[in-house]
């Protein structure tokens, strides 16, 4: 099929037949694949027909995961996606259409070569939009990032049970039903954020310089998924395991796969990233959100001193008691040199004199990741480019400062120079 002439070394999209058998019969965890192929189809005609043809569809469907691929799907052929005056070149990123071909270049790869590197970042958005704010923010490298949730987990009476118990703990108890609380969570763990370790894996394969990917294996499984789930990381070469322990419903000082985890990044040289804070949604209560507290890490960051740990958020994220757990982060940070915190959601941290002056006593501005959770900044109109700004306008941090959070530290942590 035709494909729209911004695009630059990538195949052309398949015929029509061969992206709806696609769409409908890929496995599951192929949820981006073919999507991210339909922005580049040109012709207007061949997107409505593919409308035509996969609506009915998305009716009749019952998986949930090959719903919300059609979803996506129907999105993109809706909304074809142009920004004027770039192009996108496989492998390089996005460039403006006035600059010549050849002299394309993502980031510069000769000396001085000062690294700005993305520690948090949720792939869900179109390549081209994704890659023209990336270089409009001067940002060279990104951690993009898997989610493993699932809505069913909900539905196991032990994980029913664990909600119920600190549900009644919560002021929200007396002003909402268990019942509507769990449908609330079920559907957030529907998120658009829910993306897959292949799906990760497919970007960084189009993107291998720019790209870092980090798996996701939900720990309130059993042993065998989560073995074959680390398999699968392994296979897909991802660098590192990203957790979300309130919305995987595991407590990280008690589940019994940490050992498993642990061993298996010591032995890859693998980074784990787990969110800390509150969560969104359903998990703004507080109490909902107890697993994702820092210091249930405190017995294996000591056991296995060549694990980093990144917390994301800094412990920080929370709508109700912002910066709720951030001392408890710097804390286990000053205890332990192998804790990182990224600055996900919370870069408003570093507007506060008084969180600088903390940082600089406990764990360091050696141990500071920049981080945005994009797209996140996007819903509220904050843009990826004014992000990296406020922190290199920031006058409470040394320039030494801003260059370690900014992409020293990150490169160091991946081994980028
Ligand atoms: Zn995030």
């Amino acid at each position: 099929m035709q494909q729209q002439d911004i695009y630059v070394g990538f195949p052309s999209p398949p015929d029509k037949q061969a992206i709806v058998e696609a769409l409908l019969n890929d496995p599951p965890e192929m949820r981006w694949r073919t999507v991210r192929q339909l922005f580049q189809i040109a012709d207007v005609k061949d997107r409505e027909e593919l409308i035509q043809t996969l609506q009915p569809h998305l009716k009749a469907a019952d998986d949930w995961r090959l719903r919300y691929r059609l979803h996506l799907a129907l999105q993109a052929l809706h909304r074809p996606l142009n920004i004027t005056g770039y192009r996108l070149v496989r492998g390089k990123g996005a460039s403006r259409l006035s600059e010549p071909l050849e002299e394309h270049s993502s980031f510069p790869s000769s000396p001085p070569f000062f690294p700005v590197v993305d520690f948090h970042i949720h792939p869900k958005t179109p390549d081209l939009k994704f890659f023209v704010d990336m270089r409009e923010a001067g940002i060279t490298h990104g951690v993009i990032l898997a989610t493993d949730t699932d809505p069913e987990d909900v539905e196991r009476p032990e994980v029913r049970e664990q909600i119920k118990m600190a549900f009644d703990r919560s002021h929200a108890s007396g002003a909402m039903g268990f019942d509507s609380l769990l449908k609330h969570i079920q559907k957030s763990l529907y998120s658009p954020t829910h993306v897959t370790n292949q799906d990760v894996a497919d970007w960084v394969k189009d993107y291998p310089d720019m790209l870092i990917g980090f798996g996701s294996v939900d720990l309130c499984k059993d042993r065998a998924y989560v073995r074959r789930t680390l398999d699968e990381i392994e296979r897909l070469k991802l660098r590192g395991l990203k957790f979300l322990p309130h919305s995987q419903f595991f407590n990280p000082a008690e589940n019994e796969h940490m050992s498993m985890i642990f061993e298996y990044c010591e032995h890859t040289g693998s980074i784990i990233l787990s969110h800390s804070g509150c969560g969104p949604g359903p998990f703004e209560i507080i109490e909902l959100s107890h697993n994702s507290r820092p210091g249930l890490w405190e017995s294996w960051v000591k056991k296995y001193p060549h694990v980093p740990l990144v917390l994301a958020h800094a412990g920080a994220y929370s709508a109700e008691v912002p910066g709720i757990w951030l001392l408890d982060a710097l804390q286990l940070g000053k205890a332990h040199p192998n804790v990182y915190i990224d600055l996900a959601a919370v870069d408003w941290l570093l507007d506060r004199e008084i969180v600088i002056q903390e940082i600089r006593k406990t764990i360091g501005f050696d141990h500071v990741l920049f981080a945005t959770d994009y797209p996140l900044p996007l819903s509220a109109g904050v843009s990826w480019a004014c992000i990296v700004k406020r922190i290199q306008a920031n006058t409470n941090l040394t320039p030494r400062e801003k260059q370690k959070i900014l992409g020293r530290n990150a490169a160091r942590l991946l081994r980028l120079e």
